[in-house]
């Protein structure tokens, strides 16, 4: 019985056995992560690298439902060069991408201390070259922090550098190390039986998320001639997966050209354009071959009157409409990201003096179409969308924003109302009319569709592109601009003109020219 005991009393003091938290102790824990990775002096002398790997990128705020399988953006194969000792990178990303339609997507980026360089073959055989994106720059910048054989120095010049308790995942404990990188915090996780880093993960802010989990993982380690790294890399956002890559050929100090790292003074001397905003939105944006560049930017808002009272809010290449009603304003679309919201709103209430912003609808839910709706409620806008996104919107509206706090969490004690639709919903004033249709379509479902029955005017999103012909060979496109003719047709309302979430005004001759297909069944 006595036996029992002890050796009880001695397996509960094993168990309860804490390790030690603190900065010593964080110093301590990297100094046993570096030993696995192969010591020090090893990783000291790994000056630079070349990987190249093959990967694909995800997108779950392209599926077509908020909690649907996220979409296939590409396959990819990206081969990097790092200059360790001078802060140098040259990426090289050359994707097939298959979705929104399928086209390669290419690019070189060049990184040279303080700036960066964009190469863009054009469709002529010719390379475009400009200064970079900074928000794009400094979200690379912080890629390079956190590879593999930089994590650890990454982790070991922070100054505020700490060990906390661990953490239990399923059968693993993970310890933990926590430290800021620049202004994001940072939590380091090894394995505790073998010290190697599990994941990195970057609170940051997201335009669509708020703050956000941007969680790098490192699976599959092997040897390079004595250094011990992944084979397998993970990103994952708030626990979605948005990209996975393997590593095809890894050499510790290769050999370049230095002219293939260095950023030519004619580049280097144009003026870097927009904040650096280390954030993964602009490069989930990019790997799809799609616009990105307004983020961080100051925003162009262009209004165009299409009937009176209404307004085609264009300036870049994701529009709203504005319609003026008898004492408030109705808004379609909120693309984006809060600073898109602020200067459309900023231009409205200056062309409709007077008259608050009432309602937003939203088309649907996808990450260029919802990230720009916490401004509205701030307003005290009620949004609308169609019911089966409602949820969605509502996770979005309540969302920490503390990174980079917008208008809705300035406000403070705002509730937003959110209203899903059905089928139909009219919103009236007596005089003019405004329909919110559900619109049955492959590419979201749950998207609406905005009708004006007096004017005779359809605003849709991402379906047809007002003024824009669809490819034929596009196929993706040709089934979208069926189901718009379609769901006009079925809904047996009057369209004279589309005005585009994307592009212009068009008649809808133009669309039924391209979908002959979409014909109602008689
Ligand atoms: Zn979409």
């Amino acid at each position: 019985m006595f036996a029992i005991a002890v050796s009880l009393l001695v397996l509960l003091s094993a168990c309860s056995s804490v390790p030690p938290t603190g900065p010593a102790a964080g110093r301590a824990l990297i100094d046993e992560a570096a030993a696995a990775m192969g010591g020090w002096l090893v990783l000291d002398s790994v000056k630079s690298q070349e990987i190249i790997t093959g990967g694909t990128d995800v997108e779950p705020l392209q599926a077509v439902e908020p909690t649907g399988q996220p979409r296939l953006i590409n396959q990819f194969g990206q081969t990097i060069v790092v200059d360790f000792e001078k802060n140098r990178m040259r990426l090289s990303f050359d994707a097939m991408r298959e979705y929104p339609s399928r086209q390669p997507v290419k690019f070189v980026e060049v990184l040279d201390g303080d700036a960066g360089m964009l190469e863009t073959p054009q469709a002529d055989g010719k390379t475009t070259r400009e200064r970079m994106h900074p928000s794009r720059y400094a979200t690379r910048l912080r890629d390079m922090r956190r590879m593999p054989i930089r994590i650890l120095y990454t982790a070991k010049n922070a100054a505020d550098l700490t060990r906390e308790p661990d953490k239990i995942d399923g059968k693993v404990t993970i310890n933990v190390l926590r430290f800021k990188d620049g202004s994001q915090p940072v939590e380091l996780q090894l394995d505790s039986f073998n010290k190697l880093p599990l994941r990195v993960i970057y609170t940051e802010d997201d335009p669509i998320y708020g703050d956000t989990f941007n969680e790098l993982t490192f699976v599959d380690w092997r040897d390079y001639n004595g250094v011990r790294l992944p084979q397998t890399q993970a990103i994952f956002l708030n626990g979605n997966k948005i990209r996975e890559e393997r590593v095809r050929t890894l050499i510790n100090n290769p050999k370049y050209e230095e002219s293939s790292l260095t950023i030519p003074a004619e580049i280097r001397s144009q003026p870097e354009v927009g904040e650096r905003i280390v954030s993964q939105w602009p490069l989930r944006r990019l790997v799809m071959g799609v616009n990105y560049l307004d983020f961080g930017r100051e925003q162009k808002v262009e209004l165009v009157e299409v009937a009176k009272g209404i307004y085609h809010i264009k300036g870049s290449d994701h529009h709203s409409m504005a319609i003026e009603m008898k004492d408030h304003v109705i808004m379609v679309e909120a693309p984006f990201f809060e600073e898109r919201s602020v200067a459309v709103i900023k231009a409205v209430e200056e062309k409709i003096p007077g008259k608050p912003i009432k309602y937003l609808v939203v088309t649907h839910f996808h990450i260029d179409h919802s990230g720009g709706i916490r401004a509205y409620a701030a307003k005290g806008a009620t949004i609308l969308m169609q019911e089966t996104n409602a949820p969605f919107l509502k996770t979005l509206l309540s969302r920490p924003k503390t990174m980079r706090p917008d208008s809705l969490a300035k406000a403070g004690s705002v509730t937003p109302n959110v209203e899903g639709v059905k089928e139909i919903k009219s919103l009236t004033d007596g005089e003019r009319t405004v329909e919110l249709r559900d619109l049955p379509n492959p590419h979201s479902s749950g998207m609406l569709m905005v009708y004006l029955p007096k004017e005779k005017i359809l605003f849709e999103s991402d379906l047809f592109t007002p003024g824009t012909p669809v490819d034929p060979s596009n196929t993706l496109g040709v089934q979208n601009a069926v189901a718009l003719l379609a769901g006009v047709n079925n809904a047996n309302i009057q369209v004279d003109r589309i005005v585009g979430g994307h592009g212009d005004v068009a008649p809808l001759r133009e669309l039924a020219k391209i979908a002959p297909a979409g014909k109602p069944a008689s």
